[in-house]
């Protein structure tokens, strides 16, 4: 007898799911995981709000997930006793977007339509609507935690809008009806639901049930032993938390009792989304304190350019009431991030010794964060410094040092550390600036990228040796090899002339004509009287404001 109101989808909400009915995609299945890390979430908010604020809805409902098949009706149940949604919540958080990252995502996939991509729906904030790829319609019935809540029914085919209605009153949660589509009636099957829970989501806080019987290991993996743990339970670990379909690139699992009581598990990702135009990467490590969650996918909790991990940091000494306002003033957080943060700096460094190819193919995927660490955060600079690779003009192409190893192989009279930078190996090798090294035999590194030369510039001096761009104009080597001049060379007086009668014909094009001690094979090269090419890359680097 209540009335039924039809609200339209946002327009990016259209487009999503207009992509999502009509692809056909073969992975369809993580639309489960979607749904049950939805209820998760929930449940996670709900025991939160349990411990630390009011009084919520039937207080002793078992926090569980219960999934229920019906292969006569074609129906795929999912129930939560999770937070629920009040009215303006299933506005906001079902139909509209919540964050920016959603709407680039979406945008890539319109623009480029590659379907695999799809598997990337958990990860920016859109997972609900991958229900329309098996179901021709969603029936989702809700009920808010708060005491003087009320049940809605929110009902879509996924096409244009959504209507909402007033139920009749239930149990706290939310329970989702997916009304499956004709090619998608495999998804009533108990077999296939138990195979994808296995799949995706054996490691759900929660128990999970599948019509009624329980099917999963409530743990929380990284209070467990290390010795206890198989790769492959981290790998779905992974899965679950990440929203991830392919295994992590790398883990650090670690417990600490000083200076702080800790238990992390961090993971690298086998990809790195910002590098393949995915617009910005979000925080990915969750806070808790005894296994609840306290802050999911915190901001705060490690540097911002780590915003690439994924994982969960548990502290017990976190007070359970700390608000997430109060947070951002924490001594403890802060403490927390930067013990975290040394720590992962120091497994990188362990790996790059014990595992180098392992390393080479993260420091290739993710290096521009350690740079922009390394730019920006002194608190760790040092540790983020060490871990810089280049290619050089004594390594192949491909073959990276460290500055550690640059100065293993420093010559006796060599005083500083020299680098050049240029879009390319062919780039740099072809040009002047590297001649006066090859003659002293002094390495010197290739910088490819202009936030190095920003770091070189910021850091100035490493392990007590100065750090120099080789072409700076009035770079003073010392000695050369080719101090005598040669039977053939230009006298000096013919020296003088040539330079006078080039300043005359070029005019104001330059500042000054010199001779140079630097050239071994090229007859001459041009500088900027304004510095390196190096900063003025910096220069152009930091007025993009990267
Ligand atoms: P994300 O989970 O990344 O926020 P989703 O598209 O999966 O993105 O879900 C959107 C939002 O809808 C969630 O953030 C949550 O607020 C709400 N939601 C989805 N499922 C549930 C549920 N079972 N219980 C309560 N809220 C839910
Ligand atoms: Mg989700």
């Amino acid at each position: 007898s209540t009335a039924v109101e039809t609200k339209e989808f946002q327009t990016e909400i259209r487009q999503l799911l207009d992509i999502v009915i009509h692809s056909l995609y073969t992975d369809r299945e993580i639309f489960l995981r979607e749904l049950i890390s939805n209820a998760a979430d929930a449940m996670e908010k709900l025991r939160y709000t349990q411990l630390t604020g009011p009084e919520v809805k039937d207080q002793d409902a078992a926090l569980e997930v219960h999934i229920d098949t019906d292969d006569n009706s074609h129906t795929l149940t999912i129930t939560d006793t999770g937070i629920g949604m009040t009215k303006e919540e299933l506005i906001g958080n079902l139909g509209t977007i919540a964050h920016s990252g959603s709407k680039e995502f979406i945008k890539h996939l319109a623009d480029k339509g590659d379907k695999k991509d799809l598997n990337l729906i958990g990860q920016f904030g859109v997972g609900f609507y991958s229900a329309f790829m098996v179901a021709e319609k969603v029936t989702i019935t809700t009920r808010s935690y708060h005491l003087n809540g009320e049940t809605f029914i929110w009902e879509s085919d996924g096409v244009g809008s959504y209507t909402i209605t007033e139920g009749e009153d239930r149990v706290r949660g939310t329970k989702m009806v997916l009304h499956l589509k004709e090619d998608a009636y495999e998804f009533a099957k108990e077999e296939t639901i138990q195979r994808v829970i296995k799949q995706y989501s054996s490691f759900v806080p929660y128990p999970i049930f599948v019509n009624g019987t329980k099917v999963n290991t409530v743990d929380a993996l990284w209070t467990k032993n290390k010795s206890e743990i198989a790769d492959n339970d981290y790998n779905e670990f992974y899965k679950f938390i990440a929203n991830a379909f392919d295994e992590p690139l790398l883990r650090l699992h670690f417990s600490s009792d000083a200076p702080l009581n800790i238990n992390t598990l961090l993971f690298v990702p086998k990809e790195n989304l910002e590098q393949i135009g995915f617009g910005r990467t979000e925080p990915g490590v969750s806070l808790y304190c005894k296994k609840v969650l306290i802050q999911e996918k915190s901001p705060l909790v490690l540097p911002e350019w780590l915003r690439f991990l994924r994982g969960v940091i548990d502290s017990e000494e976190l007070p359970l009431n700390i608000s997430r306002e109060t947070m951002q003033d924490s001594a403890l957080i802060s403490k927390l991030n930067k013990v975290v943060t040394s720590r992962f700096l120091k497994y990188l460094d362990g790996q790059a010794k014990s595992e180098p190819e392992k390393f080479k193919e993260f420091w290739e995927k993710f290096n521009f964060f350690i740079k922009e660490g390394a730019a920006n955060d002194y608190n760790h600079q040092k540790d983020l410094i060490k871990l810089l690779r280049f290619e050089s003009s004594s390594t192949e192409a491909g073959e990276l040092v460290s500055l550690a190893d640059y100065i293993s192989r420093m010559k006796e009279d060599q005083s500083a550390i020299y680098y050049v930078n240029g879009p390319s190996r062919e780039v740099i090798e072809s040009g002047p600036y590297l001649e006066v090294f090859r003659d002293k035999g002094f390495e010197v590194l290739f910088t490819y990228a202009a936030i190095d030369d920003y770091i070189f510039g910021s850091i100035r001096e490493y392990e007590g040796k100065k750090l120099i761009s080789a072409d700076e104009a009035d770079l003073n080597l010392g000695e050369t090899n080719q101090q005598e001049r040669s039977a053939d060379a230009l006298s000096e007086e013919d020296v003088l002339a040539l330079t006078n009668w080039l300043k005359e014909v070029l005019g104001d094009k330059v500042t000054d004509v010199r001779e140079s001690k630097r050239l071994v094979d090229s007859p001459a090269v041009v500088f900027s009287p304004f510095g390196t090419n190096s900063m003025q890359r910096m220069m152009q680097l930091v007025n993009k404001d990267f």
